[in-house]
């Protein structure tokens, strides 16, 4: 029959309405996309235009108000409160502005606090390694730039092997030649690990690594592009 591969996320008249009455928020005013397995996928629009809310959605951190969203053959929107959060534990990395480590713990102890519970987790060296912190992974995040923070919130988002790491304004406190370095860590997870990557961003430029980049406004797509030619973070002006 020539079943194609599923996508990793459907989503079909995704609504989601924050307060009630004269207050109500809509930030997402049905959206209707389909995410391919394995893509780097960049999600551009103002301030306020719903990208965080369509990120929370998908990662099982947040509810939809109506309309479905679907995660492989898996209806997020339905979901137990029990199984999203089974879902998040085993499939899902999230990777913040701020870095959100332990100040008390190393750089390999913030590591470990995700793959002592994870289900298929990765060698703490090796995810620190691959974040090209081998040689910092006894620091405390004190004596870490903001970039080495960075890279070691990757290192622990994707430590438990996730099939998709969102990323929201993961540059967002940088200087541009540190977000390019946390930006060539998140091309390797996609391209290493295989892992779908989602990157909610205010820096435009980031959309020439991605494979597809959606464009949001006032809480629905405007567009969806394919990049032909992707760029490498490298080549990245911003
Ligand atoms: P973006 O990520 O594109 O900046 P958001 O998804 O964060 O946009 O927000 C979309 C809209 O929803 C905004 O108007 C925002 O103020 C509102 N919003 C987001 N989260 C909440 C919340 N928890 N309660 C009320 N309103 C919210």
């Amino acid at each position: 029959m020539g079943q194609d591969i599923p996508d990793i996320f459907t989503t079909r008249g995704l609504t989601k309405v924050y307060g009630t009455g004269p207050a109500a928020v809509h930030a997402l005013r049905g959206v209707d996309l389909d995410i391919p397995r394995g893509e780097i996928v960049v999600l551009l629009g103002p301030s306020g235009s719903g990208k965080s809310t369509l990120l929370n959605i998908l990662g099982g951190l947040d509810r939809a108000t109506a309309g479905r969203a679907t995660f492989l053959d898996q209806d997020l929107t339905a979901m137990s409160d029990r199984a999203l959060t089974r879902y998040r534990r085993d499939h899902v990395g999230f990777v913040f502005q701020f870095y959100n480590l332990m100040p008390s713990l190393t750089a390999r102890e913030n590591v470990e606090l995700v793959t002592e519970i994870a289900e298929d987790p990765m060698d703490v060296g090796a995810a620190l390694r691959l974040v090209g912190l081998g040689e910092r992974m006894d620091h405390f995040p004190a004596q870490m730039s903001g970039g080495e923070q960075q890279r070691v919130a990757i290192a622990r988002a994707i430590a438990k092997t996730p099939t998709v790491l969102f990323c929201d304004e993961p540059t967002g406190a940088l200087d541009s030649q540190t977000g390019r370095a946390v930006l060539h860590v998140l091309n390797d997870v996609n391209a290493k690990l295989g892992a779908t990557v989602m990157i909610v961003t205010h820096a435009a430029a980031t959309a020439a690594m991605a494979h597809r980049v959606i464009h949001f406004a006032d809480g629905a797509i405007r567009s969806v592009e394919t990049n032909a030619t992707r760029l490498s973070p490298d080549q990245i002006e911003w």
